[in-house]
């Protein structure tokens, strides 16, 4: 014989204790916040998430919403729980959320309404507040090596700059921005809201066109009882650059790229790969580069030697050929003059 089990508090078929039905009236199946707040920063949109600044690219309403998600809870007994959260505006900074709660509870579905008060605080974050108060902790500064560094390579620097002061803020350094960038005798310097994002772009700079770099401090003042320093990073570009033809160690190379103090190269005649001692580097004669290269008609050819017409002379002149250029007669190739020398230009690498 089955013993018929009952609720004790409805009455109700119930086979352990409270039926589901009681149980859900008792509990409490939506656990929420009064109100919320958030802060965004005016001038840039960031918002203030557990005391730090943060990047935001979205609406305050999504912010609110983010906000009020954050701290709803459901009961632990609720099965398939889905919360839908809504924001609506009432003024400039008051909003209000509702929170709409359904599952199932045992076997009876459950609903649960709740509102909360959502305020927006605005205020100056940190980095808008420095930017605007000309504050900087370090200066880039980027110089030749005989005079100043080609327009290419300052162009190159800002983007290097911009770049890497983005990338810096993504990973959390929110005081990486670049104040200003000044035009001074001899390069550049870059005015900076970061020491760590002015070394960070120092190594892009390095990176990417050579050279080399010193650092150097000094305490500028007290803030909240710590020394305040300035710091000041100079990168000297190094006199060759990448994409250059030189004569070095007796062969025409291409200067590839820089790996600390060495210079990449590569052979013109066969490829191969050479490095330049910086002593090297110095010593190199700079032949041109392809933006200056002057084209010109084989007319013949074996495997080593090229026949080719100058176009300044009209005459068929011989030059030896690049292992990995296969040009025949008709075709055109590319060629610097050196000293009343021919060297004829590999194929650009796109092209192998
Ligand atoms: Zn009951
Ligand atoms: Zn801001």
């Amino acid at each position: 014989m089955n013993l018929e089990s009952v609720c004790p508090r409805c009455g109700g078929p119930s086979p352990l204790g409270l039926c589901d039905r009681c149980r859900m009236e008792m509990a409490n199946l939506l656990d929420c916040p009064d109100s919320v707040e958030v802060t965004v920063c005016p001038v840039c949109g960031s918002t203030l998430l557990r005391g730090r600044w943060q990047d935001a690219e979205a609406t305050v309403e999504d912010l609110i919403t983010d906000a009020v998600a954050a701290e709803v809870g459901t009961h632990r007994d609720l099965a398939n729980p889905e919360v839908s959260i809504s924001v609506r505006r009432k003024n400039a900074t008051q909003y209000l959320v509702s929170v709409h709660l359904a599952g199932t509870f045992g076997e009876i579905p459950a609903e649960e309404e709740s509102i909360v008060a959502a305020t927006v605080r605005r205020a100056t974050c940190e980095r808008c507040s420095r930017m605007a108060g000309n504050y900087y902790e370090a200066i880039v500064q980027v110089r030749g090596s005989k005079g100043a560094p080609s327009k290419e390579e300052l162009k190159e620097t800002q983007k290097i700059a911009e770049a890497t002061t983005d990338y810096c803020l993504s990973r959390g350094d929110r005081l990486s921005f670049v104040q200003e960038v000044r035009e001074v005798k001899g390069g550049i310097d870059l005015v900076l809201g970061s020491t760590q994002q002015g070394r960070a772009i120092a190594r892009a700079i390095q990176d990417r066109l050579g050279g080399i770099s010193g650092e150097s401090y000094r305490l500028v003042g007290m803030k909240d009882g710590k020394n305040v320093y300035r710091t000041t990073i100079l990168v000297r570009l190094p006199r060759l650059r990448a994409g250059e033809i030189v004569r070095a160690k007796g062969a025409f190379m291409e200067v590839r790229r820089f790996e600390g103090k060495r210079t990449f190269c590569s052979s013109l005649l066969d490829g191969h790969t050479a490095y330049l001692s910086e002593e090297d580097a110095e010593d190199a004669l700079v032949v041109g580069d392809r933006s200056s290269a002057e084209r010109g008609l084989v007319v013949a050819g074996d495997r080593d030697v090229l026949e080719f017409l100058d176009p300044e002379s009209y005459r068929a002149v011989s030059a030896s050929r690049p292992v990995h250029l296969r040009a025949g007669p008709g075709d055109e190739i590319e060629f610097l003059r050196f000293r009343g020398d021919m060297v004829i230009l590999p194929p650009r690498d796109e092209d192998v």
